[in-house]
C-alpha cells in the first residue's frame, strides 16, 4: 500500500510528479505538501493512523526545470504515440527508421527518426520516403515540453482525471 502512487500536484494545481504513498506522507509529515485526496483507505504505525494519500499538493510553488527531451527509442516512441509513421498502423514491432538514410547523410535527430513497424522499414530500406514512393503520416520535430510530461507512459488513475486536462499519450 505504501507503494501506491500518488499524484503529486503544485501549488497552482498542475501536476508535477508522481510519487509512492510512503513519500507523499513524509512529504505532509514535513509540512511540504498537503492531502487532497484520500483514495486509498488508512495506513497504522506503531501509535498513529494514517490516511493514504492519493492526491497531493505542495504548498509551495515548484518551478519546473525545462526539461529537453533525451532521444531515445522509448521517447520516439511516446511521440509518435507507437504508430508506424509511414503506414499509419499501431500495435505492431516497431523499429526506428532514419527518415534521410545514414549513408546519404541523415543524422540522429528528433526531424529524423520516425517509428516503422517491420515490414515499412524493409520497403524503405536505404531510401528516402520520396525514393521509396511512401509518406509520413506528420513531420517529425522534437516534441513540445508539455507539462504534463511527467505523466506520459504512466496508468492514470480515475480519481487523477480532473487534474488533467487533456488526454495524454
Ligand atoms: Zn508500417
Amino acid at each position: 500500500m505504501l507503494s501506491s502512487p500518488v499524484l503529486v500536484l503544485n501549488l497552482n494545481y498542475e501536476p508535477i510528479n508522481v510519487c509512492n504513498a510512503r513519500r507523499a506522507l513524509l512529504l505532509i509529515f514535513r509540512g511540504k505538501a498537503e492531502l487532497l485526496e484520500n483514495g486509498r483507505g488508512q495506513v497504522r504505525s506503531a501509535t498513529q493512523v494514517f490516511d493514504l494519500p492519493c492526491i497531493i499538493r505542495l504548498v509551495y510553488m515548484v518551478k519546473r526545470p525545462f526539461v529537453k527531451r533525451k532521444l531515445s527509442k522509448k521517447e520516439v516512441l511516446l511521440r509518435d504515440r507507437h504508430t508506424c509513421q509511414y503506414c499509419g498502423q499501431r500495435n505492431l514491432e516497431l523499429t526506428m527508421d532514419h527518415v534521410r538514410p545514414r549513408r546519404q547523410g541523415g543524422t540522429q535527430t528528433w526531424e529524423n527518426i520516425v517509428s516503422a513497424c517491420i515490414p515499412c522499414n524493409h520497403r524503405k530500406a536505404g531510401r528516402t520516403p520520396q525514393q521509396a514512393g511512401m509518406k509520413l503520416l506528420k513531420v517529425p520535430k522534437a516534441p513540445y515540453p508539455s507539462p504534463y510530461y511527467v505523466l506520459h507512459g504512466r496508468t492514470i488513475l480515475d480519481e487523477w482525471k480532473k487534474f488533467i486536462p487533456w488526454e495524454i499519450g
